[in-house]
């Protein structure tokens, strides 16, 4: 037991002599929280792609921004939180609860064709995301790697990078 913790105190030393923050992990079960947004050129896609693979997302938990979620909700049996639009606010709703550990998954479909009024928006939603290591898929071939990884029907550890040291920062 003594010989235990002298190697758990040496790795310990190891870690923090090489800035190597101890991982902390989010536990993601099955059932998961899952945001959708779709610009106007990308909603059909998001749509048909939902209608094909419901039987796998029925029993997730969704939240979308208000014309996307609302188009869901009308064509398939997903029952969606709708939030604001977009560029009213949505993406930045879904950016808070990203932040808050609300959201497992993003599928954000976004136009790499069309300038949008909320271009800062969904540069600071694709930010959050990997500020929090949260999985997106921004087009089809990835949300179809996506649902088709075993994480997606099973649970997940979610590694969330330590942010203590920026919280802890001298000023
Ligand atoms: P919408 O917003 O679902 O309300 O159209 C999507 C977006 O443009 O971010």
């Amino acid at each position: 037991e003594e010989l235990g913790s002298v190697f758990y105190m040496l790795f310990v030393r190891i870690f923090k002599k090489n800035k190597v923050n101890l991982m902390q992990t989010l536990k993601i079960i099955n059932k998961k929280n899952i945001a959708l947004v779709a610009h106007d050129n990308k909603k059909n896609e998001l749509l048909n792609w939902i209608i094909k693979n419901q039987k796998d997302l029925i029993n997730h938990s969704f939240y979308a921004t208000g014309t996307t979620g609302r188009l869901i909700s009308k064509q398939t049996d997903l029952k969606v939180i709708c939030l604001q639009s977009g560029p009213l606010g949505g993406d930045q709703q879904i950016g808070a609860k990203i932040s808050e550990k609300k959201i497992d998954m993003l599928f954000f479909f976004w136009d790499p064709l069309q300038a949008q009024p909320h271009d800062p928006d969904v540069k600071a939603l694709i930010r959050l995301a990997a500020v929090w290591n949260i999985p997106v898929a921004c087009n089809l071939s990835t949300a179809d790697f996506m649902i088709s990884s075993p994480f997606f029907k099973e649970g997940y550890d979610r590694f969330i990078p330590d942010y203590s040291k920026h919280n802890k920062r001298e000023i």
